[in-house]
């Protein structure tokens, strides 16, 4: 049994390990190696299916409810189980109300606790959620070690599609995300920034309720901190925009004004893949089956693609033997 899977972000090396990890023999095909041009290199890394709920169907919850586990199970070490605290600006308290009232598994937090959790936001707030059974990650960190891991168990990475083409593979995965050339599929533009300050420190992510868009604060290695993301339905991923940048600052800033001191690391976007009613889908044709749509939602929903393809490949060869 030997499995082509193309496309080397999230979805990819998800079914990847998965595949790998029962036994088949797999070879991943990308063309951009390493994978920085993917959206998952631009992700938040947040396993927030319960505030994904505020603006998602019910659906990714159960989809999403393993993730954090699939990922420890996976990259020991890798996620870090802190919970999501969700906060609003005095003027917004009442965005607060209605984000509790679409999401659930929470507890409302009041100043005192918010300065527990996060003493660096001490008096800052005055009211917010707080989601315990929420992780995160570090996306950049998890495909790198994915990768790493996966090579190290014999699986091939190739760049160069002619030398896939013709090598006879019992089944495709197609993993490719956004593309043009797909009609079904549409993108949602994600701007992002990488800001650095040892002047604060937070132990999980950071959502601030906004009108717009969820503006959220998540913390990183070396007193880095990823602040995204923009919701825009383009599939153009040129440079951030001013205003975008404004916007994430401005959010940075009002979570904390050391924000305003920090360096501005990185900017960068990503395209979401997004079908029309905004839930991945798992199509199969003849041999080939693909992985996509998974839009806002790549860490929290790979592993539950991961393992349903995988069941499709190899409970069928069970059945056919
Ligand atoms: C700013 C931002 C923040 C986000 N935050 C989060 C978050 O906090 N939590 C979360 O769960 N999700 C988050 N997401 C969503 C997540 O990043 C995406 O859902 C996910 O990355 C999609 O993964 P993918 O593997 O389908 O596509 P991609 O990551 O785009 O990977 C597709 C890969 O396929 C390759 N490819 C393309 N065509 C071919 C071909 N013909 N042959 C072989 N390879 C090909 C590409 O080079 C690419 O490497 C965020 C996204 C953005 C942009």
């Amino acid at each position: 049994m030997h499995v082509l899977v193309k496309g080397a972000g999230v979805a990819g090396l998800s079914v990847a390990h998965e595949l790998t990890s029962r036994g088949a023999r797999v070879t991943v095909l990308d063309p951009q190696s390493g994978g920085r041009a993917a959206a998952s290199w631009f992700a938040g890394g947040m396993l927030a299916p319960y505030c994904e709920r505020e603006s998602a169907e019910q659906a990714v919850v159960e989809l999403g409810l393993g993730a954090a586990d699939w990922w420890e199970a996976a990259l020991p070490g890798s996620v870090t189980h802190n919970g999501t605290l969700v906060l609003a600006p005095v003027r917004d308290v009442r965005e607060l109300e209605r984000f509790g009232s679409r999401t659930s598994e929470f507890e409302w937090a009041n100043e005192d606790t918010v300065a527990t959790l996060e003493p660096d936001l001490a008096g800052r707030f005055r009211k917010g959620l707080f989601f315990k059974d929420e992780a995160h990650l570090d996306p950049r960190h998890v495909l790198i070690s994915l990768a790493a891991k996966l090579a190290a168990a014999g699986v091939a990475f190739e760049t160069d599609p002619v030398r896939t083409a013709t090598a006879g593979f019992d089944w495709t995965v197609q993993c490719t995300g956004y593309s043009r050339d797909d009609q079904t599929i549409r993108g949602v533009r994600g701007e992002m920034l990488i800001l650095r300050t040892s002047d604060i420190a937070l132990s999980r992510p950071v959502r601030l309720v906004h009108p717009r868009f969820p503006i959220y604060v998540v913390p990183r290695a070396d007193h880095t901190f990823m602040v995204g993301a923009t919701m825009i339905e383009s599939d153009s991923a040129g440079p951030i925009t001013v205003r975008s940048m404004m916007e994430l600052l401005n959010a940075a800033y009002s979570l904390h004004p050391a924000f305003g001191e920090a360096e501005i690391v990185e900017t960068g976007v990503g395209i979401r893949p997004a079908y029309p009613d905004n839930l991945p889908r798992v199509v199969r044709e003849g041999k080939t089956i693909s992985i996509n749509g998974l839009y806002r939602h790549g860490f929290l929903l790979a592993p539950a693609m991961a393992m349903l393809v995988a069941d499709m490949i190899l409970n069928e060869r069970r059945a056919t033997r």
